[in-house]
């Protein structure tokens, strides 16, 4: 399986780091050794002084489909659940000013934690579900699928132009702005509506 993300797609966040508002979805992959499951911890690794959490909804893929048109897109998801796209923010910056991959700052072991996944169907309106980020108790992130750039719909078409979806690939579908630093014995609880779906420590 390959897990895909999404770049820039909430304008308070490509406003956060001053990033122009891309005409296309930014993708990167990460990849199976970046998962985290089952509320394993995040172990801060020795190469970066500076890992962001960013919150994001993930959708879960359950056919395969390569040039999937708009109209048939929502058919390629079936779960959606929440994840972490943790950033080693120091690295991406000396990245981003040398025109370099992103893969190092983004893609490393323990990058891509994961929590529950809910039906498509036990949601009301996928383009309105609200989602948020605690850390220590206090809500650092807050957003809803309604402030995305790119919708899931839009995301599967644009996707699918390059990357052959499988079933069980993961797409994570972008922050919304309130990114910051994580530090050891921080605890990030991430909620989906009032849902508790990940809830883990930093070591
Ligand atoms: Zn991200």
């Amino acid at each position: 399986m390959k897990i895909i993300c999404v770049g820039r797609n909430y304008r308070d966040h490509v406003a956060e780091l001053n990033n122009p508002v891309p005409d296309n979805p930014v993708l990167f992959l990460k990849p199976d050794s970046s998962i985290l499951k089952n509320n394993e911890p995040f172990f801060i690794p020795d190469f970066t002084n500076s890992i962001h959490h960013e919150v994001e909804l993930v959708l879960r893929v359950c056919k395969v489909g390569k040039n999937i048109q708009k109209q048939f897109a929502h058919r390629y998801y079936d779960q959606i659940g929440i994840g972490i796209d943790f950033t080693a923010r120091d690295l991406q910056q000396q990245l981003k000013q040398k025109g370099l991959p992103w893969e190092i700052c983004k893609a490393f072991d323990g990058s891509a934690p994961i929590g529950s996944f809910f039906a498509v169907s036990s949601f009301h309106d996928v383009h309105d579900i609200s989602f948020s980020l605690l850390k220590n108790g206090e809500t650092v992130q807050q957003g809803n699928s309604s402030q995305m750039i790119f919708t899931f719909d839009d995301l599967i078409v644009y996707i699918s132009r390059f990357f052959t979806l499988k079933m069980g690939d993961l797409i994570f579908t972008g922050t919304p702005a309130g990114v910051g630093p994580v530090a050891i014995n921080d605890r990030l609880q991430a909620f989906i509506g009032s849902e508790l779906a990940l809830d883990m420590k930093v070591k």
